[in-house]
């Protein structure tokens, strides 16, 4: 068999072990090229959804997907496709990205978002901006335009004006049904005992309750990671952090190596998830150190990178695509909205969880 042959059908085995599923595919000629998206992971699940809800994830899902794809197929980088998928949802306001973010405490949105070019190991990412309409395409101008990696708050939009980006008023992020969530959340916590916030690594009851919030009320950040005809690997991940945050609290998107990583010679990783515990376990980094250091596969890497996160406590999810195409999207969370599409002809649209 030819050795790219042999690649790609190695590339769908993995790829059909790591979601636990089959899918239609068409036998593959040249070197497998597609990408992987997520929509955020939490406790998303088919009971508390209306089917219409469902179909207008599904809807923007597909778009975003489908985009992404089509730059790949005509021959495109792994970076235009990754922004081209985010920005779509950025754009849809189901998602905690862009438009219908998460509030912070003063009811404002803060939004984070990270890139990462495998090629080069550039990286570009922006934190707790406040009027840029798709921060990841900020991100890329970090990357490409400044001698930094990561831009915050104002002088991240002082950059953004010298780059030519048009400011949009706050308020063009905001939504009412976040508005509610953070309604929700301010009342736990006024609920809760503000000493159980003083006992350094014990998990107190009065704190459960808040953590159940959390992980409910947070799930909608959006990522996308990508590998080229031309074997280049690309990760980027957007979001508005989440509910509540909290004293210019920054997550694990924009942090590249915790959120976001991509290099060439094993593979591009998006997370989602309780920020706090994939920054702790430095995820995204730490699934590509795997493959590096020990030669474990992306599959594999991911499962054992996510089990730590879950014994400290954390939860949420990963989307990964290696060098060759082998896709993996594991969470220990109740769902997470996530699709891929690689040249093999394998695609798909999830939601929820097995569970
Ligand atoms: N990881 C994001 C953060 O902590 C939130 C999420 O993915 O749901 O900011």
């Amino acid at each position: 068999m030819h050795l790219d042959a042999k690649l790609s059908v190695l590339a769908l085995a993995t790829f059909v072990g790591a979601v636990g599923h089959a899918a239609e595919v068409t036998t593959p000629t040249t070197k497998t090229f597609g990408l992987v998206i997520h929509g955020g992971a939490g406790v998303i699940e088919r009971k508390t959804m209306s089917a219409e809800v469902e179909a207008q994830y599904r809807v923007a899902l597909t778009q975003s997907r489908d985009a992404g794809y089509a730059i790949l197929d005509e021959g495109g980088t792994a970076l235009d496709a990754v922004i081209a998928a985010i920005k779509i949802l950025e754009d849809f306001p189901l998602f905690n990205a862009g438009k219908g973010a998460v509030l912070t405490a003063d009811g404002t949105c803060e939004l984070d978002a990270s890139i990462m070019d495998g090629r080069t190991q550039a990286a570009g990412a922006v934190a707790g901006i406040r009027q840029i309409k798709n921060p990841i395409t900020l991100a890329r101008a970090v990357m490409e335009k400044s001698e930094h990696v990561m831009l915050t708050g104002d002088g991240a939009e002082r950059f953004a004006k010298q780059q030519g980006y048009e400011l949009v008023g706050n308020e063009y992020f905001q939504t009412e049904f976040r508005r509610k969530q953070l309604e929700a959340a301010k009342k736990r916590e006024a609920a809760k005992p503000t000493s159980a916030l003083s006992v350094p690594g014990v998990f107190p009851v009065a704190l459960a309750d808040q953590d159940h919030f959390t992980r409910t009320a947070r799930y909608g950040t959006v990522g996308c990671v990508a590998l080229d005809k031309s074997g280049n690997l690309a990760a980027g991940t957007s979001t508005g952090g989440m509910t509540n945050k909290k004293f210019g609290r920054v997550g694990d998107a924009p942090i590249i190596g915790a959120g976001t990583y991509a290099n060439n010679a094993t593979c591009a990783v998006s997370a989602t998830g309780w920020g706090e515990y994939f920054i702790r376990v430095g995820v995204a980094r730490d699934i590509a150190a795997q493959m590096e250091y020990k030669g474990s596969r992306v599959t594999d890497a991911a499962k054992v990178t996510l089990a730590k996160v879950s014994a400290l406590g954390g939860d949420g999810g990963v989307i990964c695509i290696d060098k060759d195409g082998n896709v993996a999207l594991p969470f220990n969370s109740a769902g997470m909205y996530r699709g891929y599409k690689l040249s093999t002809g394998a695609a798909t649209i999830e939601i929820f969880g097995p569970r």
